[in-house]
């Protein structure tokens, strides 16, 4: 039926700015970062941890955060997934945007936290990332289980025939189709969304020159990326479920957990009894479950975790030769 289309589409778009709008604020009192320190070393010390990593680890790359403290959110809102496929101008003006960001998001390297997760994964600590980062910096930093839960900038897709095209000869294209262009536009790369998207005068969009699928010649493409409102695909969440049933906890690292895609694994790991430890600059929506938390710089605390100087407060406890010292989960050591 028409109108209960339309009506499905309407509702569904209005979840998804919800989803967009979530702000995520304090729910639960900040944890001793000596005890969240210990506590996420004992997880890694195991083994098998699976990691879930959000913005907060690239915005060192220079790729900005959506919701943090300058996050772009502020003046802008990503598309939806129902704008995507219903608003042929909403996507004409996502990829005059997107092809001028692209530039940027193109040249963005891993840093220090990239590296450091890949070794992890090397080194068995742990089994593998879960992304929500579109950028593909998990995989160029060396990590080889990687699930990037909502898709990456590598190719587009026609949503009128399926074919699917390698970001790089798209851009050729629209490079042939818009001579001059980039040229024309000075480009402050602090504008740049996390999906490569960039803020762009109406003008400028209006000048932009949209090509079609290589197949059927619709100018109906995306990028392989999950929108706001859209699913996760069926067959990621299944190779998903399979790596969660292998870890032996969730370490969830730069996000604040505002979609749900990512605050489920948080439910999942607490459902089945599994440890939860959070690492990021500022609340998230999972602080209240988690066991471990710690607010922190990221890069430094992943330094901390890896530092074998580090003193554990409670191994030092342990060697004084006094009664009584309190250890630091607050109980007496009688050793
Ligand atoms: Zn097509």
């Amino acid at each position: 039926m028409f109108h209960e289309g339309k009506l499905g589409i309407e509702m569904a778009h209005r979840a998804a700015i919800r989803s967009i709008e979530r702000v995520v604020g304090e729910n639960a009192p900040l944890q001793d970062p000596q005890v969240a320190n210990a506590g996420i070393r004992s997880m890694l010390e195991r083994g098998s941890v699976l990691v879930l990593t959000g913005a907060g680890v690239s915005t060192d790359s220079g790729i900005p955060d959506y919701r943090g403290p300058r996050g772009s959110l502020l003046s802008h809102r990503p598309m939806t997934y129902q704008e995507f496929l219903h608003e042929p101008a909403a996507r004409h003006r996502y990829w005059a945007r997107s092809f001028v960001g692209w530039r940027h998001m193109d040249k963005t390297l891993p840093n220090p936290i990239h590296h450091r997760l890949a070794e992890w994964e090397k080194t068995g600590k742990i089994i593998g990332v879960i992304t929500q980062n579109v950028d593909g910096l998990h995989r160029a930093a060396g990590s080889r289980t990687v699930i990037a839960l909502h898709g990456d900038m590598e190719s587009v897709t026609c949503l009128d025939c399926g074919a699917n095209e390698d970001r790089r000869s798209l851009d050729a294209r629209l490079h042939v189709a818009n001579p001059g262009y980039l040229e024309r536009i000075d480009l402050d790369p602090s504008l740049v969304n996390p999906d490569g998207d960039v803020s762009l005068d109406e003008a400028h969009v209006a000048e932009f020159t949209m090509v079609g699928c290589l197949v059927c010649g619709s100018q109906a493409l995306k990028p392989n990326v999950v929108y706001f409102g859209e699913n996760v695909p069926a067959e990621r969440k299944a190779k998903l479920k399979e790596l969660e049933a292998r870890s032996s906890g969730l370490l969830v690292i730069g996000s604040s957990l505002a979609v749900m895609s990512g605050y489920k694994l948080l439910l999942d790991a607490k459902a089945v009894g599994k440890p939860v430890g959070l690492i990021n600059g500022g609340p998230t929506r999972g602080d209240a479950k988690a066991d471990f938390r710690w607010r922190s710089n990221i890069a430094r605390a992943l330094e901390l975790l890896d530092d074998r100087s580090v003193e554990d407060p409670s191994a030092r406890a342990r060697q004084l030769p006094m009664q009584g010292i309190r250890c630091s989960h607050g109980h007496q050591d009688t050793s």
